[in-house]
């Protein structure tokens, strides 16, 4: 089944998620509101600033939805959206409160310190067997500090701290895979989001975030 995938269209750079996804072949739209989840085989969060993105998700009642959307699809966090997947930024700002991972935002200074580097990413060579380094684009970006339970880090800088890591159908990015022409971090994510399509809410998700009426997607 041709997969469906939306885009938190918000604030940030869903544009350039978009247009990948579309040069992929899959079917897309971007979402602002509650509704918009519907029929949604995946979720991506673009980059952007997480503290906006989580008050206008608030302000739009998107924030629990697309948390009770997570329990069963697949949602991938890039940049301040690895921030909004996170259960804990050090700070009190809107969170989805997803992934067992810590964040550390702005961990690499201001704008101008953003930076490119090459990132060696193993599981990529699930959706492409020709080994090669990923160009890894840092604007602003979080750390992952930590991971924990089931969360394992998917790529680390040479001095091992991480900067990618998924839980399940989870996935964060600190990094912008989107401004690159590279599609292999995208083709992963589809891969993820067609291993969701026929699945249930496993019984851990359902007793960490029991339904509520309020929850529900609309
Ligand atoms: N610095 C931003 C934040 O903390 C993230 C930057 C980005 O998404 N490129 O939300």
């Amino acid at each position: 089944m041709r997969l469906k995938i939306g885009v938190l269209a918000l604030q940030g750079d869903f544009a350039e998620h978009l247009v990948m996804l579309k040069a992929l072949g899959v079917e897309t739209s971007e979402v602002r509101l509650p509704a918009h989840l519907k029929g949604l085989d995946g979720l991506i969060i673009p980059g952007g600033e997480s503290t906006t993105i989580g008050k206008l998700a608030v302000h739009y009642g998107l924030l629990y939805p697309m948390r009770e959307f997570g329990r069963s699809k697949a949602i991938w966090g890039t940049c301040a959206g690895a921030i909004l997947l996170s259960r804990d930024a050090h700070r009190a700002q809107p969170l989805l409160n997803l992934m067992d991972i810590t964040v550390a935002r702005n961990a690499f200074g201001p704008q101008i310190a953003s930076f490119e580097t090459r990132l060696y990413v193993a599981d990529l060579s699930l959706v492409d067997p020709v080994f090669r380094p990923f160009r890894g684009v840092f604007i602003r970006a979080p750390l992952i500090e930590t991971v924990r339970g089931e969360t394992r880090a998917l790529a680390t800088l040479p001095d091992g701290r991480i900067v990618a890591a998924r839980e399940g159908h989870w996935l964060a990015t600190s990094f912008h895979p989107e401004l690159t022409s590279d599609n292999r971090f995208h083709r992963y994510f589809l891969a993820m989001a067609a291993a969701t399509q026929s699945r249930q809410p496993s019984a851990v998700s359902r007793q960490l975030f029991p339904p509520v009426s309020s929850d529900r997607v609309a």
